[in-house]
């Protein structure tokens, strides 16, 4: 008798905002399914955060082992954000991949780029606030970055604004039950409603604008 084939794991990039909250609602989607998703652990030179453990959220190294990571091409893709690396280690994909275990990245838009390149079949997903007013407030509220980190992190907002038309889907995350009820369907379904794609469009584009307002008054 054949051996039945085994089913391949979906590979799931979530990007958005910093501060949209993504994270809370990639452990909110695991937390339903306990052993649907597995979460892929970047490593990063970023320092970590109150509660974060090397491990769990991040690997956190220095940049010398960084740069061998690089240079050892141990990563999937890599990317400099607010001034640190950050890079998804390409060995733990290919094996749960292979195991048929589904896999979330949270990861920002030029990884998204450089795995969908290399991966075509990738689900991406964008996140974004219910408002800039919101997205301001999270992070001020955070108190984890200093004024003009929050002003780095707003810029590249803005500019990962002008690639969320590439995304599979894209979530308002106002209501967190309802963002991951529909990031699941999305995954389930591997498509979004064109409607609801083009209104949350049109949405990240106000909230862009909205944040270059903000910013050119704070610089
Ligand atoms: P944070 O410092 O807030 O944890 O993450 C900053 C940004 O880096 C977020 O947009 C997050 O999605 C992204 N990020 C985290 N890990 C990776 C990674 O391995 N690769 C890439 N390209 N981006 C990442």
């Amino acid at each position: 008798m054949s051996e039945k084939k085994k089913k391949k794991g979906k590979l799931i990039i979530v990007s958005g905002f910093s501060g949209t909250g993504k994270g809370t609602m990639i452990a909110k989607l695991m937390e339903r399914h306990p052993g649907k998703y597995a979460f892929s652990v970047s490593a990063t030179t970023r320092k970590p955060r109150p509660g974060e453990e090397d491990g769990r959220e991040y690997h956190f190294v220095d940049h010398t082992r960084f740069e061998e990571m690089i240079a050892s091409d141990e990563l999937l893709e890599h990317t400099s954000f607010s001034g640190n690396y950050y890079g998804t280690p390409a060995a733990p994909i290919d094996e749960m991949l292979a195991a048929g275990q589904n896999i979330i990245l949270d990861i920002e838009v030029t990884g998204m780029h450089q795995v969908t390149y290399r991966r075509s079949d990738t689900l991406t997903a964008f996140i974004i606030p219910p408002s800039e007013e919101e997205l301001i407030k999270r992070l001020t509220g955070r108190g984890t970055e200093s004024k003009e980190q929050i002003v780095r992190r707003l810029t590249r907002a803005t500019e990962e604004a002008a690639f969320a038309n590439e995304y599979g889907c894209i979530i308002k995350n106002g209501d967190l039950e309802q963002s991951v009820d529909e990031l699941e369907a999305y995954i389930e379904t591997e498509s979004q409603d064109p409607r609801l794609h083009a209104e949350n469009l049109r949405l990240t584009e106000s909230i862009s604008k909205e944040l270059k307002r903000y910013i050119s008054k704070e610089i």
